[in-house]
């Protein structure tokens, strides 16, 4: 039986829909299965095995044993309370970068009754026909049915990193090494040039790929520099906070204090001031910047960017569907001298032809006919209608071609009868063309070549003018570069289009064979209108300090059109073209890199030039890309970033942000985003940090004073748990301060407490520190008898002291310069942190295990006072600065 037959399926109209339960359930789905995750419960009991969190249970549990059971439950149920919160925060993030890479996934292209549809690879099922194209990841094992030019890199199976050529024909032999099977594809492995069909064979674990998955299970860590540096702060962080804790003790104890009630004060306030929840909060608030970013239509794929985003401060970005709509419409036509336009928008097959802008019948010229017909049939795309609309399989240059045919009734399926497709060269966007070799009814065979016109005309020896053919001399090659910047200068996008008869036996191999000696045709010119945000978002850009370039494989005349119109090209801005980049060292281009806004005919391998000269310069550097040949350029760019829509497999996963609109706008909201997380890192660093000073030196001034303990173990415990916890969480959904976009990118080298952070930490916990013991030490000497008063006056200027600075910690200005309704999530985070120390000043039942007595409403006014000192003091003085 035939392969066809044996998979049950069928090569021209692939799997039937209602089939597909069926195969599912006996085939299961196209996964590798995972390794081994961390258990809930396993991810529970790992936030409690924190050594100071140890203690503090050990302690607890004898001072339960000693008779205080109230206070042993009661910090018992904070401690796990807390081990909650963690748990909760990690699944988020968790779950979170889940969803993410589940985003990332893949997709396949499979024929589903009769139609070529995207589907996530997962849902592949043996005897389905897939189509692959260069830059694609192949999602199943598959036996091919079609190949041109198709060549695969093995790397990830065989470990040889050269492609491999693919054949549709038999291979024979026993035993053969999976290197060596020319007409197989296989899970896993990239597609480096041309394109192919097959059926697929196997999928999941039952692939070449799923016997050695065991070997590929070590997922990418996601650790970002700021969070590596928080942890290294972390271990310098928790050396002080015991060294200060062990401070208070040793004070105390000397002062005269009991030391049991030491221990357990110190080992609580440990606990407190240890950040230890720094690292989580900043995973919760990266990842929920993520989740608003793929509102904004960008998937992080590497959760470094996020950090990096907010850093860039050059944007290389192509043109072509990035910059531009990507819609492209014939508009002019080229041959022999004599223009033609063409009217009609989008894809709607439906236009009229002009020539000095009177009706012509495109059916009179043959010239037209001819440069209509190649250009259709020289084709890798297809038209669909759907409803009255049309919708277009393939590449967007191409579906304009067909769309010109189509408007002169020339239709590619009436061409298909009429020719036979022998061999096709797939365009790539180094040489800039493709090319396909054609049978006519009579067994006329012609090579036919579309590409770049000034690369083009290169290769041809001989024009057609007129229906004769010429030599293409020097005059004729000037008058078809005059006609190529003619439709260049209107922003229009060339194609020129060649040919040349070949004998009957004449065998091409190799596409330098096709794409020389050509006879030239004439072009074709099309608009792609620019996308209309982008304007905006590149002047936003400028205003942030980055700086935007375009690089395209476009013509430097089209470029230079768009990109005036974009607003890009400004002032002394250069345009440079690709071919001056060839005999251009690294260090050459660094002197003049900053200079040039318009990189044009440039080549893949030109980008990685371009973004070293750039990072040696300083830069940090975003840079688009969506072809194979971009992988590098991309993956060594700070942020690399790649296309959703007309991106490959290979591009995306190289890249570091995924554009789900392929739109230029979305990375100026991305890097937007990128700021804006930063910041709110940096905001709750601030106010967590900040408390923890204060609690500490709290503490520390009371012993060296000779005076009582101010806060008891569990109120210590309950502040870090309420006031801390819950305000920090919201500081990581603020929105961004006005001028976010205004401001020159951060620099990458930048360290947690710059730009005043540390200072504003250090002066801020000073202050609340020394504002909530003046408020204790009042109370107290006023009457020594009234400890548990004095405490809990002690207690609410801590938590009201926090509560107000934590508005404070929204600007890097001041607390004035932002309106405190404009983050609701902090409001209600005070609110109800306000609400719960009421009730554990005021509720009977609370008191007791909070050890608090209800505060006398004249005593308000010095809580809320000393509250008040740390933040508006501050504030004050800035206001008074600027005023100066
Ligand atoms: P960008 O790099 O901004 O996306 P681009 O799409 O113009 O720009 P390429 O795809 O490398 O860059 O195309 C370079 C040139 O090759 C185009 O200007 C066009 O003249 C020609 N070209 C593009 N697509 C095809 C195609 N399918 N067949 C033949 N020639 C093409």
């Amino acid at each position: 039986m035939d392969l066809e037959g044996a998979l049950n399926t069928d090569f021209k109209q692939g799997l039937k829909e209602e089939d597909i339960k069926k195969r599912r359930s006996h085939f299961g789905w196209n996964e590798l299965e995972e390794g081994e995750k961390q258990s809930a419960i396993q991810l529970f009991f790992s936030q409690f095995k924190d050594f100071m969190v140890l203690v503090l249970l050990a302690a607890t549990l004898i001072s339960g044993l000693l008779g205080e059971y109230i206070d042993a439950i009661a910090i018992i149920a904070i401690v796990f309370i807390n081990g909650f919160l963690g748990f909760f925060q990690e699944r988020k993030a968790e779950k979170s970068l889940n969803a993410l890479r589940e985003l990332s996934a893949p997709q396949v292209t499979v024929l589903r009754d009769g139609q070529w549809i995207k589907i996530p690879s997962k849902e592949v099922i043996v005897g389905d026909i897939m189509k692959f194209v260069s830059g694609d990841r192949i999602g199943a094992d598959v036996r091919l049915i079609e190949a041109n030019n198709l060549e695969i890199e093995e790397s990830a199976l065989t470990g040889e990193s050269l492609p491999v050529s693919k054949t549709t024909d038999e291979v024979a032999g026993e035993n053969i090494g999976l290197g060596d099977m020319e007409n197989m594809a296989f899970m896993g492995t990239m597609v480096t040039r041309g394109n192919g069909i097959g059926v697929v064979v196997s999928i999941g674990m039952k692939t070449a790929m799923g016997q050695i998955a065991h070997m590929l299970q070590n997922a990418e860590t996601m650790e970002t520099p700021l969070q590596r540096r928080l942890e290294q702060l972390g271990k310098i962080l928790i050396t002080a906070a015991l060294f200060l804790t062990c401070l208070v003790v040793g004070i105390g104890v000397i002062q005269g204090h009991d030391l049991y009630t030491m221990f357990l004060a110190g080992v609580s306030l440990a606990v407190a001031a240890i950040p230890e929840g720094l690292p989580a909060i900043v995973t919760v608030a990266l990842s929920l910047g993520v989740q608003r970013m793929i509102r904004m239509n960008a998937i992080v794929r590497k959760l470094p960017a996020v950090e990096t985003l907010g850093c860039a401060s050059v944007i290389c970005s192509d043109k072509t569907g990035t910059m531009t709509q990507n819609k492209m419409t014939v508009t002019h036509i080229w041959s022999s001298g004599m223009t033609w336009q063409v009217d009609g928008t989008g894809y709607n097959p439906r236009g009229e032809f002009y020539q000095n802008e009177k009706k012509v019948s495109p059916g009179q010229s043959k010239e037209l006919q001819q440069i209509l017909t190649f250009g259709c049939l020289c084709n890798h795309s297809a038209l669909k209608e759907h409803e009255d609309s049309f919708a277009l399989d393939g590449d967007p240059t191409e579906g304009a071609l067909l769309v010109a045919a189509m408007k002169a009734g020339i239709h590619r399926e009436t061409l298909l009868n009429q020719f036979t497709i022998e061999k096709e060269f797939p365009f790539d966007s180094s040489r800039k063309m493709m090319s396909m070799v054609v049978k006519d009814q009579q067994g006329k065979r012609y090579v036919i070549t579309k590409g770049a016109p000034d690369v083009l005309v290169k290769m041809c020896q001989s024009v057609l003018w007129s229906g004769k053919l010429q030599s293409l001399g020097k005059e004729h090659i000037t008058i078809v570069n005059n006609a190529i910047d003619g439709l260049a200068k209107q922003a229009l996008r060339t194609i020129a289009i060649a040919f040349k008869p070949i004998g009957e036996n004449t065998v091409i191999l190799h596409e330098s064979e096709a794409e020389k000696e050509l006879t030239f045709l004439g072009l074709q010119g099309m608009i792609d209108p620019p996308r209309p945000e982008v304007k905006k978002a590149v002047k936003e850009c400028r205003e942030a300090g980055i700086k935007t370039v375009m690089i395209t494989g476009d013509h430097a005349v089209t470029a230079e059109a768009i990109a005036k119109q974009l607003g890009i090209l400004k002032g002394n801005a250069k345009v440079m073209e690709g071919s001056c980049l060839n005999d251009m060292s690294v260090e050459e281009l660094e002197d003049i890199v900053e200079d040039v806004a318009v990189f044009a005919r440039v080549s893949p391998e030109h980008k990685l030039k371009i973004v070293k000269a750039f990072q040696n310069k300083g830069h940090v550097v975003a840079m688009t890309g969506d072809g194979v040949n971009d992988a590098p350029a991309i993956k060594t760019a700070d942020i690399g970033v790649s296309m959703g829509i007309t991106g490959t497999d290979v591009a995306k996963e190289a890249s570091a942000l995924i554009l789900l609109d392929d739109n230029f706008a979305t990375i100026k909201a991305a890097i937007k985003e990128g700021r804006n997380i930063y910041e709110n890192i940096r905001k709750f660093i601030r106010y967590l940090l900040a408390s923890n000073v204060g609690e500490i030196l709290v503490m520390l001034f009371a012993m060296i004073l000779a005076l009582p303990l101010p806060l008891v173990p569990i109120q210590i415990l309950w502040v870090n748990l309420v006031t801390d916890g819950l305000p920090a969480m919201a500081l990581g959904l603020d929105k961004p301060e006005d001028d976010v976009m205004r401001r020159k990118p951060r620099h990458h080298k930048e360290g947690v407490f710059a730009r005043g952070l540390g200072w504003k930490v250090v002066s801020r916990g000073f202050l609340i520190g020394a504002a909530t013991l003046i408020s204790f030490m009042t109370i107290y000497h006023r009457d020594p008898n009234q400890l548990v008063y004095a405490q809990t006056i002690a207690f609410a200027t801590l938590v009201l002291a926090q509560l107000i600075h934590v508005f404070d910690c929204r600007s890097e200005k001041s607390i004035f310069a932002r309106n405190p309704f404009g983050n609701m999530y902090l409001v209600w985070a005070v609110i109800s942190s306000v609400v719960l120390m009421l009730a554990v000043i005021y509720v009977p039942g609370l008191q007791s295990i909070f050890h608090t007595v209800s505060i006398q409403p004249r005593d308000w006014m010095l809580v809320i006072g000393m509250a008040s000192i740390p933040t508006f003091l501050l504030a004050g003085s800035y206001y008074l600065q600027k005023r100066a």
